[in-house]
């Protein structure tokens, strides 16, 4: 195999590792976002839970204050029943008396309602608030664990970088920009190899006269199909299978 061939597999070697820790990087923020959307949605639960309740506590005390001012009617009716001269204004009064009492044991029965349904709402409120400390404590873990993560990640991704400023020394200007511009349209692998006449970047058939040329391996041989840069392998490597 041609010595800049050799170079070029070693540095897509080390390019598709700084792809993957890459992708890695990319993909390491989706899980939080997933868990912050949990977050906000349990947040925007427990806020409407809270709203109905508040309406609930100021429909109790409206409830309270009309009870009291008809506590206070009663009264004032049960004390003017002394003053009055007539049967049909004493009848007429008391019918209003019983009429009181009965719309404010009405009130009374209300008020325990609500009462309940305020008290209801208080334990599930409970439950939100103990669910939404959960999601923000799992938060703050998995906010720290990626932290320390792509600590790790970076200091992956600058010892390859001095790797590569190496290694490219030896690789002629040109061929590292054909390289670099197959790389960045074939998804990372821009060197493969061939087996058995056939391509392993794009599986398409080499044809025999250029497979021919490619076994003298005497100068750069691209692949007609996907134009990757292309050498003769007589043993399947997994690396060259993929993408
Ligand atoms: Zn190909």
């Amino acid at each position: 195999m041609q010595q800049e061939v050799k170079l070029l597999i070693k540095l897509q070697a080390v390019d598709l590792e700084v792809k993957h820790i890459q992708d890695k990087k990319e993909e390491g923020p989706k899980g939080l976002r997933h868990i912050e959307k949990k977050a906000k949605e349990q947040e925007e639960d427990l806020k409407a839970v809270l709203g109905t309740q508040e309406e609930l506590k100021q429909k109790k005390k409206g409830k309270e204050t009309e009870l009291e001012d008809e506590i206070a009617h009663l009264k004032k009716c049960q004390g003017k029943l002394m003053a009055i001269k007539t049967n049909r204004e004493y009848q007429a009064l008391l019918k209003e008396i019983e009429e009181i009492k009965k719309a404010n044991r009405k009130r009374e029965d209300e008020i325990v309602a609500v009462m309940e349904d305020i008290e209801r709402l208080e334990k599930e409120i409970k439950e939100k608030q103990e669910e939404l400390s959960k999601i923000r404590e799992e938060l703050t873990i998995e906010k720290g664990k990626l932290d320390s993560l792509f600590h790790k990640y970076d200091k992956e991704l600058a010892k390859f970088e001095v790797n590569r400023k190496t290694m490219v020394k030896d690789i002629p200007e040109e061929l590292l920009k054909r390289y670099d511009f197959l790389r960045s349209k074939r998804n990372g692998l821009a060197v493969v190899g061939v087996l058995n006449a056939v391509c392993l970047g794009c599986h398409m058939n080499i044809p025999p006269q250029l497979y021919n040329e490619l076994l003298k391996e005497k100068k750069m041989i691209y692949c007609p199909s996907c134009q990757r840069i292309i050498y003769y392998q007589d043993v399947p490597k997994a690396a060259n299978e993929k993408g």
